[in-house]
């Protein structure tokens, strides 16, 4: 009756007959964080959930709600906690958050959990979310739990989609926050929510190779964009995502045989 495979969208007969049939679960975990002047603040958020939601039509999964606040912004993946906007959390409430989240859903019968990172900064606290949930299972007599963590991004590894989204050499990975990587992937998800009139073209940021408290802001370009969103479309975006998308649905067949 339901077709949605958003866990917040079904009853929650419907979730536990998924579960029940071994559905893989999926926990997008984002952030609220500036993405410069031409993006909305939720970016991080709504990009995994998207990736999340196309692959669980794919392998009959059901995506968990995104966390939606993340680890700290760092000036060297995002530009910077100062800026105003980002809302972030604190190590342990972010190890907590997703902890409790896995209990939970580990309770309700779930075996199979890919984590999708949204965010750069979240990786080593969702990773420590994973052990501690895994500890607390085991301890429990649940020992057949297993989890996947991946970032969404990782999955553009292909040299001729990279050539095909930058034709003119890839600035780095480092300064994606804001690029064309993410502005391409809103323009074809969420034009609604994207404004290119206000886009700022500026050189990559170069950052050495430290890190400094409180940061130097003139590191960070003014918009908070870490590379230009030049020559970002929705076909890119399309390409993006379906890479993305294909490459997780793989590996989450191989490893959940889903
Ligand atoms: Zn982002
Ligand atoms: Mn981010």
């Amino acid at each position: 009756m339901n077709n949605s495979v958003l866990m917040a969208e079904m009853s929650w007969a419907e979730y536990q007959a998924r579960i029940d049939a071994g559905a893989v679960c999926f926990l997008p975990v984002g952030s609220l964080e500036q993405h410069g002047y031409h993006l909305c603040l939720n970016v991080d958020t709504l990009l995994p959930t998207a990736v999340c939601e196309k692959i669980a039509r794919a392998v009959n999964g059901v995506v968990v709600p995104c966390v939606q606040y993340g680890y700290k912004s760092q000036q060297r993946s995002g530009g910077g906690n100062y800026y105003p906007g980002t809302v972030s959390l604190d190590a342990g409430n972010l190890v907590g958050t997703i902890r409790d989240i896995l209990r939970e859903i580990i309770r309700h019968g779930a075996r199979k959990i890919v984590l999708v990172s949204g965010h750069y900064e979240n990786n080593m606290f969702m990773l420590e979310g994973i052990d501690l949930a895994r500890r607390d299972a085991e301890s429990r007599g649940v020992n057949d739990v297993r989890f996947m963590m991946l970032s969404y991004w990782d999955f553009l590894n292909d040299p001729g989609v990279i050539d095909t989204l930058y034709p003119d050499g890839l600035p780095g990975w480092d300064v994606e926050h804001a690029g064309l990587f993410e502005t391409s992937l809103m323009l074809h998800l969420y034009p609604h929510l994207v404004d290119l009139s206000k886009a700022v073209q500026h050189p990559p940021a170069k950052f050495p190779a430290y890190d400094m408290f409180p940061p130097h802001k003139e590191w960070t370009p003014a918009p908070g964009t870490l590379s230009s969103p030049q020559g970002s479309t929705a076909e890119k975006g399309e390409l993006i995502l379906k890479t993305c998308v294909d490459g997780i649905v793989a590996v989450v067949k191989k490893e959940f045989g889903a």
